[in-house]
This record gives C-alpha cells, structure tokens and sequence, in this order.
C-alpha cells in the first residue's frame, strides 16, 4: 500500500465523473465539538395505520394501497417532473431553460413497516431486483424517457419523510447531471480502450484487496478509491454489464446477497439502522447501443463517527471541493470487520 495517502493530504481522482477529492488523513482524530444527531432506534410496528406506504391504507390523495404481500410499486401522487407537460426550450438573453418531462414512481420494499433491506431476505430483496428491472424497462422504452433513476433515501438525516421500506425510481427526458459526467467519461475511456472503465478498475482493485469489503462470484463491494462520504460503497458487477436487464437469474441472486450483506454490515457498524441514499447509475434509454456503460449501485452514508455524529457539506465542500479525513482504506477496513 501506498504510505503517503495514510499520512499526507492529497487528492484523488474520481474516474467516473472526473472531478476531484480532497483527503485528509492527519485530521482524522480531531476532536468533534459540533453537532449530534438523534440515534433513532425504536422498534417499528408491523403496520402502522397512519402510513401511507403500509398495505391496505389510505394515501394523501385518496387512493387505497392494495394488500400487497412483496413489493408495490405506485405513481409519486407529489412528483417533482409531470408526464404531460409541454416541451419547451426558453432562451432570453442568458437566462436559459427546457421542459423536462417524466414520471416519479414509489417502490415499497416489503410490506412490513419495521424492516429494512438490511432486515429482509436475499431472496426477499431479490423480489426488489426484479421490481427495479421491470420499472426500468417499462418506463425506459416510454416515448420521451431517455433516463431512469433508481434510489432509495434512508433515514430521517436524509430526509426521508416515512420510514415504511421503500425507495423511488424518477424516469425523464434528459441525462441528469451525474448520469451525465459518467457517460462522458466511459465513452471517452471505451473509445480509446475499447474495454469498460469500471470493468478496468475493478481487476486492479481485486488484485489489490485494499478496498474490497465483500465479493461473490459476479459481484464486487468496496470502498472506491475517490469515496467522498465517510463510508460510501458501490456494488458493481465483475463483468461489464450496461444496465441491470442484463442480470441473469443467478446474478439477481448474487446482486441481492450483496445488497443484504452490505446494509446489515452498515447497520453493525454504529449499531443503528443505518441511513444513507443509495442509487443505481446505469445506461441511458436513449435508443442507443451505450456499450460503454457499466452500471453499478453507489451507497453514500452520512455517518462518520458514530451513530449521532454525522458529516456535513459545508464551507470547502460548498465552495471548492469534497473533502473526507478517514481514508477510504480505514473505511474499507472497518466495515470489512462488520461482516
Ligand atoms: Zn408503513
């Protein structure tokens, strides 16, 4: 291992988007004089009549969930993009925008208001697996749908209004920002290597074992090298995949058993139920070949140091650049311990 990024600040190169981190290693034993969170740890019901995700309740606009026994997916009755609003381009002067078109669905894990993905079965997350590929093809070949974004927001310090299981998927017109730095930068590394990006620095990364958490026989977990939050992760396939409909059987096993492991080593490490947002970047529903891509599942927690104490970005990360002090080695190693 290189010593110098255990001891001197540098940075470190984000391959995916090619932007920069800022890592601090010295800082890590800095005293916190800042803010605590609430650890929330309470014991959920089963069902909780006043959910609007639990089955066979009543939600905000009317509509009855039906008494679901796996996964549900609905319309966001508050979606942030509209399927029927008007494309429109808008130029004046400098002052510049676009219609965005989409839809915004809920997908609730499991009926199950106490658990979590981390709580749940493999084979109950893999029912989640191919909830996630049926929404991504369906809404991916809509008219008009040129991006489809899986996430989940974890925990109140994310923001996340109800604690029911559940994430959403947002489809629209236009690459967003994120989706579209990795595009650029696997197109430009598949044109001149004709070989994926990721695929690349997955084999230098198994043959270095410095940042692998858990691996399966078509699955990787670790800690990226450029991680920017404390103890973010990304679950990626050994071979190059461009999105997850290419998954076989075997593989939605694998890529569940990843999931699980994963978010009950994150629950281990400040025992909490760990919050995070996690998210799925894969193709573009462009209608074009995207052989380039090489999708993967990305877990940005913001804990740092306990259950209470949380990373905040803020000051430097606002106006230059992420910073991070326990480096994403130290990271790997002690969630290596968690499971
Ligand atoms: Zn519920």
């Amino acid at each position: 291992m290189n010593t110098d990024l255990q001891n001197y600040s540098h940075k470190r190169l984000n391959i995916l988007t090619g932007e920069w981190v800022l890592v601090s290693p010295h800082r890590a034993k800095r005293p916190w004089q800042g803010q605590n969170e609430e650890a929330s740890n309470e014991a959920r019901p089963s069902h909780d009549e006043g959910c609007y995700l639990c089955a066979g309740n009543t939600r905000i606009n009317g509509e009855q969930n039906p008494k679901y026994k796996d996964v549900f997916v609905f319309t966001n009755d508050f979606a942030a993009l509209q399927k029927d609003s008007t494309p429109f381009t808008s130029k004046d002067g400098l002052l510049e925008a676009r219609g965005e078109q989409g839809i915004c669905k809920v997908i609730c894990f499991s009926p199950d208001h106490s658990k979590s993905l981390a709580d749940m079965l493999p084979s109950e997350i893999e029912k989640v697996v191919f909830a996630w590929q049926k929404e991504y093809k369906s809404l991916g070949t809509m008219k008009g749908v040129n991006y489809v974004q899986i996430f989940e927001n974890k925990g109140a310090v994310m923001g996340c209004s109800n604690p029911h299981p559940h994430g959403q998927i947002w489809s629209q017109s236009s690459l967003p920002n994120e989706v579209e730095k990795k595009d650029t930068q696997q197109q430009k590394y598949f044109k001149q290597n004709t070989s994926s990006l990721l695929g690349d620095y997955l084999s230098q990364e198994l043959k270095k074992q410095e940042r692998i958490i858990f691996e399966n026989e078509s699955f990787v977990v670790l800690v990226p090298f450029w991680a920017i939050w404390p103890f973010e992760t990304m679950i990626a396939p050994k071979k190059a995949q461009k999105d997850i409909l290419e998954l076989s059987s075997l593989e939605i096993t694998l890529f569940a058993e990843a999931i699980a492991v994963l978010t009950k080593a994150y629950d281990k490490l400040f025992n909490c139920s760990f919050p995070y947002s996690s998210g799925i970047h894969q193709a573009p529903t462009n209608g074009q070949s995207n052989t380039h891509w090489h999708w993967h599942m990305s877990f940005y927690p913001p804990l740092l140091r306990s259950a209470t104490v949380k990373k905040f970005m803020v000051g430097y990360e606002m106006f230059a650049m992420p910073q991070r002090d326990i480096t994403p080695e130290q990271a790997a190693n002690t969630l290596k311990l968690k499971i």
